[in-house]
């Protein structure tokens, strides 16, 4: 007997298939996805592999498998799904592998997170009593200091990553702190928990509304039928569709199933956290890209020896080890985030079909402004659709107003906040209310540029401009990382004439300063979230502490759910309308409702305030009236014109290198094959040419976009192209299907 394996080992070359002789005292037990140790290379170094097929003959086979490690092997469903997906995708299965393997299970990785095992923990030296004397005569000054002490009273003998995290200090605030004898460092067992901290109470489920529960009773008897079957839950933001997953959730529990909940990254927030840690505290198992990579491996230990029941995760949490699945919910199904836009370029939506459909149970799809193509489908009786009109609590949608930018300049506003919103602002200021205010662009000047010769201020690396970051002094690039000092004078001409426009959440927040001296703002971005647990920090301080004003980009438009917030402004809603997109329309429409979803979420009714240049615009004029069904029909009548997406798949080829040429030259190989491939009645192939950013990173970027459907016909016909044009040259190309971006 034979097999083919593949090596758990990153190196490209090594990303094929390799062919070994089965020893006789191993054949009974080989099975696919068997985890094997294999002799390689002229030295015969054991390599980690991954049994993917089980043959009677072989042409190549010349060695034995050594070794195999049962304990560590997948389910040869999960090796099938690897292997769909690396031909549906264009990548390795050993990278589809990884996705559905616990971290930890290549060497370096074990290394850092066994290293982890034991901390630092640290307690308090003193009592409370003589930490509040200290205080009050004045003996501790620094805040940072008072700040450590105060958090230690309440939670003593915590892990010293967690400390610095949570108290936002550095390790040299706290060395300080131990040589004056207030705290000691102990070593201990760590014993991980992403919960740290979060005493909720228990929470009890409500009595449904008839909408929900009409959802809840199809969908629960789905799950009770073992029955295969897709659903929208399409309800406006507040409308209990949480509620509902909760309840279903909970269903599938008590019929001992078990249940995995996608949400968008930003998403996770302590907030939805909770709610679902009231109704099932501990049999919960997280899991998205902040955890460590000890972190990881706990939960997915708890998860694959099935302590926990319920997995709660961004889009790679789909490949979670559970067992017995009763039910998988996608919250926010329209989320761009759950398209992967690294290799493998999946789509955690499509992947949940796949293991749904081999769970035999049911898949829910949840949004207030679904994808265009879920949506269709629903209408084609495809998908089964559960509307929710009301909100849950009887809270009102807000008011919204659009202001038409273009006339605050007629009046002489030229600042980035119209009347309008001022007068909101002063009065939300009054009446101790809160206000978000959204604005797409981070930085402080979106555009350098010299006024002399008229060049505007670009990155080295990249065909960008760079953006200027008041508070660091910095220009930065936002797709290398690039940073330089301020220029004093313009790298083309010496001209010392250089200006600074186009507006970013820094200088909103200066001017909210000018205008408003007294009220205080908090602003989060992505150069305020980089520590692990600020983003979450950010959102607490500005509840606990009532900051009058939030401050921030997209990630400040997800699912929070602030009580006193009751105006929200949207700064410059055109700044997403603008890109060059197919997907432009349907993404403003969507993130528009859901900033006016954060206003007036209680009692009081919440205002809305789109401020754009383009206010007759269907994408912002259906959002302000909060109409999805009106988006819709017009959005789908454009996409039918055009061929687009839910009518076509776009695939986007991309030829990425530092040779110009060469790209240029396969490129256009890669064209001419596949038109003298594919079928031209169904298929559309645009000319290579430039991306519309054509250089990050010191690297060129052509692409060639097809128009048609992503089936195996097409996908053959471009693996035949691409595969003929791919050897001995470095311009790598990446194939990417729906992508969310086409550059
Ligand atoms: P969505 O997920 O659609 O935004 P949620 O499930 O968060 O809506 O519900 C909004 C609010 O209404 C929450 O505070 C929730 O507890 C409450 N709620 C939901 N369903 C009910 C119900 N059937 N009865 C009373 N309150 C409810
Ligand atoms: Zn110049
Ligand atoms: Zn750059």
């Amino acid at each position: 007997m034979f097999v083919e394996v593949i090596l758990n080992n990153n190196a490209k070359e090594l990303n094929r298939v390799f062919d070994y002789e089965i020893p006789k005292e191993f054949e009974k037990k080989v099975v696919v996805g068997c985890r094997v140790l294999v002799p390689f290379g002229k030295t015969d170094k054991l390599e980690d592999a991954f049994v993917i097929t089980v043959k009677d003959k072989s042409e190549f086979a010349n060695k034995f498998v050594a070794k195999m490690i049962p304990e560590l092997s997948i389910e040869e469903e999960r090796i099938n799904l690897a292997k769909l997906m690396a031909y549906k995708y264009f990548c390795n299965i050993s990278d589809c592998i990884k996705l559905m393997l616990p971290p930890g299970t290549s060497s370096k990785e074990r290394n850092s997170w066994e290293k982890e095992k034991k901390g630092k923990f640290v307690y308090l030296k003193i009592s409370s009593k003589e930490i509040e004397e200290l205080i009050s005569k004045n003996k501790i000054k620094s805040e940072k200091h008072i700040r450590v002490l105060k958090f230690l009273k309440q939670n003593n003998g915590i892990y010293i990553l967690d400390l610095e995290t949570i108290t936002n200090v550095s390790k040299s605030i706290l060395n300080t702190l131990e040589k004056k004898g207030y705290i000691e460092y102990i070593e201990e067992q760590i014993r991980r928990n992403p919960f740290i901290n979060k005493k909720v109470q228990k929470d009890k489920p409500k009595k449904l509304t008839s909408e929900q529960g009409k959802a809840y009773n199809d969908i629960s008897s789905c799950i009770e039928k073992n029955e295969f079957k897709i659903n929208l839950i399409y309800g406006i933001t507040g409308s209990g569709k949480t509620e509902i997953y909760l309840q279903l959730i909970e269903k599938a529990l008590e019929l001992g199933k078990t249940a995995i909940m996608l949400v968008p990254e930003i998403s996770l927030t302590p907030q939805i956290l909770e709610r679902f840690l009231a109704r099932f505290d501990d049999k919960i198992a997280i899991l998205h890209s902040k955890l460590s990579s000890g972190e990881r491996f706990d939960e997915w230990q708890k998860i694959s020896q099935g302590k926990a029941k319920i997995v709660i995760g961004a889009r790679s949490a789909i490949f979670a080890p559970i067992k017995k699945l009763g039910i998988v919910i996608i919250d926010e199904e329209h989320d761009s985030s759950y398209k992967s836009e690294m290799t493998p370029r999946y789509n955690s939506k499509d992947i949940a079909k796949y293991i749904c459909e081999k769970a035999n149970c049911p898949l829910v799809l949840g949004s207030a402004t679904p994808d265009l193509s879920t949506y269709q489908k629903a209408l084609e009786n495809k998908i089964k659709i559960f509307k929710l009109t009301k909100r849950a609590n009887n809270s009102c949608l807000p008011k919204v107003e659009i202001v038409d930018l273009r006339k605050e300049l007629a009046y002489g506003n030229i600042s980035m906040i119209s009347l309008k919103l001022q007068e909101g602002i002063i009065e939300n200021l009054k009446n101790k209310k809160q206000t978000i205010l959204f604005l797409n662009r981070r930085g402080y000047s979106t555009f350098v540029m010299c006024k002399n010769c008229g060049q505007p201020v670009k990155c080295p690396n990249c065909s960008i401009s760079l953006t200027y970051h008041k508070y660091e002094n910095k220009l930065k690039c936002h797709y290398c990382g690039f940073e330089n000092k301020v220029l004093k004078v313009c790298p083309n001409c010496g001209s010392d004439n250089i200006q600074y426009s186009g507006t970013g959440t820094q200088k909103l927040e200066e001017e909210i300063h000018n205008f408003f001296p007294t009220a205080t703002t908090i602003r989060m971005d992505l150069d305020t979230v980089s520590k692990k647990n600020s983003h979450e920090n950010i959102l607490n301080k500005f509840k606990n502490e009532h900051i009058d004003i939030l401050i921030g980009t997209q990630m400040i438009v997800k699912g929070h759910h602030f009580p006193d917030v009751t105006l929200v402004g949207a700064v410059l809603a055109d700044s997403l309308l603008n890109i060059e997109d197919y997907k432009a329309v349907e993404r403003t429409f969507q993130t528009l409702v859901q900033v006016a979803g954060r206003a007036g979420r209680e009692d009081n009714r919440g205002k809305v305030i789109i401020q754009t240049y383009n206010p007759e615009h269907y994408g912002i004029t259906y959002s302000a009236k909060q109409d999805y069904e009106l988006f819709y029909k017009t959005e789908i009548d454009f996409r039918k014109k055009l061929k687009y997406p839910p009518f076509c798949d776009i695939i986007v080829v991309r030829f990425i290198g530092s040779n110009i040429d060469e790209i240029k030259k396969i490129s256009d190989n890669v064209f001419k094959k596949l038109n003298s491939l594919v079928n031209k009645n169904t298929t559309y192939i645009y000319k290579p040419c430039a991306s519309p950013i054509d250089k990050i990173n010191r690297k060129y970027r052509y692409r060639i976009i097809i128009k048609g459907k992503a089936g195996t016909k097409l996908l053959n016909c471009i693996y035949k192209a691409i595969d003929e044009n791919k050897i001995k040259n470095k311009t790598s190309i990446n194939v990417d299907i729906n992508p969310n971006n086409m550059t």
